[in-house]
């Protein structure tokens, strides 16, 4: 066994099926009696259950979560959040809206109970993306880490298919990062694979019937482990450019990791064949980046940054900025390299 670091993050994890009904429960255990409810606008509906369970504890709700938390968003519901005096926060929905509460239990230490309804995995980590004048920045903090997850396999059911197939694979994507992270770990790798494994699984169920419940809660334990693993060590160069294409060109976020993950683990593959090995196992494949390739395209998901309208001449931006700032990663980022690994992903090549 090679040396190794392990930092436990704290948090309380409630898994199942009909969970939503516990989190008035929650709430009264952690000592909170006044909370501000989230979503997104277009999931708003979403709250109603919640609302009668928790009735005069609602204090506040704010419906207005955004993709890449602008700073402009989190202003406004950081006033309403302290106009309507609440001591807790409740987030409903995907990352766009635990990326709210986080951004206000930074500015605020109000707990957290975070309700998912993607697969992203921002509820397992201590990370916050912000963007401010269309420039994104990322920071670790104890601050944002939530408290209480709560997962419902129920409320992920109307995740359609399409963005199911996506979502699973932006988590995939931070299994397959931690698994060559510099402070990688035995537990987190163990729990890496395990994610990977559950959703690859998972998701070609769900695309075969909606409705396989069984499979939208491998999906959803997937997410939780990959989350877990996104929130305990360090990510690379696919975070990276994904970052970098999300914050400066507005590419939308699942889709710009799905399109990604191949070609940077094809630009890795050789720096960190242990990784490549675990990853093509949970996988059941030979070749981890073209069997992730192969997983998006035969799902029908998108596989080329053209098919997500980034255009051709900012490619150089992209490798310009991840160069301006490199992650750690287990090959070197070299100028020509990256452009061939980006340019690949234009136009959705099979690595
Ligand atoms: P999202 O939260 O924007 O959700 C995508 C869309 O799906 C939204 O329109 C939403 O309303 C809808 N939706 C969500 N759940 C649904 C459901 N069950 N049924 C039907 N529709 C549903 O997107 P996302 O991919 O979950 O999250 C992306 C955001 O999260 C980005 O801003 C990203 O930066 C952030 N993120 C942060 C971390 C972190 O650790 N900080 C990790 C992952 C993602």
């Amino acid at each position: 066994m090679d040396p190794f670091v392990y930092n436990a993050l704290p948090g309380r994890v409630i898994f199942g099926s009909g969970t939503l009904a516990r989190v008035g429960d929650e709430m009264a255990a952690l000592g909170f009696t006044r909370a501000m409810l989230l979503s997104t606008a277009g999931r708003r509906g979403d709250l109603a259950p919640l609302e009668a369970q928790l009735g005069e504890r609602v204090a506040g709700v704010f419906a207005g979560a955004a993709m890449h938390t602008p700073v402009e968003v989190t202003a406004e519901a950081l006033a309403a959040t302290k106009a309507c005096g609440a001591d807790c926060l409740i987030a409903l929905g995907g990352g766009s809206t635990t990326g709210l509460s986080k951004a206000i239990a930074l500015r605020t230490d109000l707990p957290q109970i975070v309700i998912p309804t993607t697969y992203a995995g921002s509820e397992a980590s201590p990370i916050l993306g912000e963007t401010r004048d269309g420039v994104k920045t990322t920071q670790r903090s104890m601050r944002v880490l939530p408290e209480v997850i709560v997962y419902d396999v129920d409320l992920t059911l109307s995740l359609p298919p399409a963005m199911a197939v996506v979502s699973g694979i932006n988590a995939i994507a931070h299994a397959a990062e931690g698994l060559y992270a510099p402070n990688a770990n035995p537990m987190i790798s163990m729990l890496a694979e395990d994610g990977v494994r559950a959703l690859a699984r998972a998701l070609p169920a769900i695309v075969a019937d909606a409705g396989d419940r069984g499979a939208r809660s491998d999906a959803l334990y997937g997410a939780w482990a990959c989350g877990v693993t996104l929130g305990a060590v360090a990510m690379g160069l696919h975070h990276k450019l994904c970052h970098v294409l999300g914050g400066s060109f507005g590419l939308p976020h699942a889709e710009t990791h799905t399109v990604i993950l191949p070609h940077a683990l094809a630009y890795n593959a050789s720096a960190a064949p242990e990784a490549m090995t675990r990853l093509a196992r949970a996988l059941g494949a030979s070749d981890a980046p073209a069997a992730l390739f192969d997983l998006a395209k035969s799902l029908g998901a998108p596989v080329s940054l053209k098919a997500l309208g980034m255009p051709e001449d900012g490619l150089s931006k992209v490798v310009d900025q991840c160069l301006a700032a490199p992650p750690a990663n287990p090959r070197a980022l070299e100028h020509e390299a990256l452009m061939a690994c980006l340019q690949d992903a234009f136009d959705g090549r099979r690595p």
